[in-house]
């Protein structure tokens, strides 16, 4: 099989177009897959999608020039044509399928083939080389079924109003926040979004997303029942808007059983918006790409299970770097 020109380069990298995808550094010509920070910098030129646009423009005004692309709309650039799919992680994040006289190239972003609340589940593209985020690419990483972690969750915070304190659950302010939100639709209670948190939901609601109602932690109508707020926000000044309360963390890290300690919250709650390692095997078997290369996270174990899978499998920042040029 020919080697197909692409690299990693704090993101990945296709010379042969010019095209960087999620670069962490500014670049030339970028797609950025998603508006989670670590995938967003200031290029003179990226593309995405028009929901992840509006949603960097929120997070980052000052940032330059991004080009909206909608979903299944391919647009020719020089020596490519581009177009993006569904990712299911967070509200516009996107797979990008790059069309080369070599071949296909998918990457697929932050995955999630699991349906959430907020944003489209990512379906299989065919391909020829397959670009595959590894975040939980190891086999620990088995994720159970999202309604049973809900509920699990609900009947939480249930236990803590009862102790007659808050409950405060830490989540991300763009894609976890919002889901978490969706997911007590239901509860009827009253919950107060942290700032941060508040605003990113404004936007997914321009977007025409629909929440239970919700007020802000900074202009809180009475005293909430429910607080959401991300992990990096302090916590010290909660007690004087809640009195007592009690935290849990929604992540799929947790899986791995110190996170509770690590966090130094009362709960975990295995709630992500990453596939986790089975999600992530399927999928590739699904795309059956001739090669399929691994990135970020687990990269090196997920594609040695890909191989024993029947795949060829690498991590991408294995590939001879310099046996290309
Ligand atoms: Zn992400």
């Amino acid at each position: 099989m020919t080697v197909y020109p692409i690299l990693w380069d704090s993101g990945v990298y296709l010379p042969d177009q010019g095209l960087w995808l999620d670069p962490r550094q500014p670049r030339p010509r970028a797609v950025i897959s998603h508006a989670h920070s670590d995938h967003v910098a200031a290029h003179p030129l990226a593309y995405a999608t028009p929901a992840t646009q509006r949603l960097v423009s929120h997070r980052r005004p000052s940032l330059g020039s991004v080009r909206g692309v909608p979903y299944g709309e391919p647009i020719a650039l020089e020596r490519c044509r581009l177009t993006f799919f569904p990712a299911g992680h967070v509200l516009g994040s996107a797979q990008t399928l790059v069309e080369t006289e070599f071949g296909r190239v998918l990457y697929t972003g932050d995955l999630k083939t699991r349906t959430g609340f907020t944003s489209a589940p990512a379906t299989p593209v065919p391909a020829d080389v397959l670009v595959l985020e590894s975040t939980f690419g190891k086999p620990h990483y088995r994720f159970p079924d999202a309604a049973e972690v809900i509920a699990d969750m609900v009947s939480w915070c249930r236990s803590v109003l009862d102790c007659r304190a808050t409950p405060v659950l830490l989540g991300y302010s763009l894609g976890k926040g919002q889901e978490i939100l969706s997911a007590l639709a239901a509860e009827g209670l009253s919950i107060a979004l942290h700032p941060s948190l508040f605003g990113v939901t404004e936007v997914y609601r321009e977007l025409g997303c629909e929440f239970p109602a919700y007020q802000s932690l900074a202009q809180p109508d009475g005293k909430p029942t429910v607080v959401i707020t991300p992990p990096s926000a302090r916590r010290n000044g909660l007690k004087a808007l809640v009195g007592e309360f009690k935290t849990a963390a929604l992540t799929g890290w947790a899986m791995d059983r110190s996170l509770k300690d690590r966090l130094e919250v009362d709960a975990v709650f295995p709630l992500s918006d990453h596939a986790d390692f089975e999600e992530l095997c399927c999928y590739a078997e699904q795309v059956d790409a001739a090669m399929t290369y691994t990135v970020l996270g687990f990269d090196e174990e997920l594609a040695m299970h890909l191989r024993r899978r029947g795949l060829r499998a690498k991590a991408l920042t294995d590939v001879d770097q310099l046996r290309l040029f």
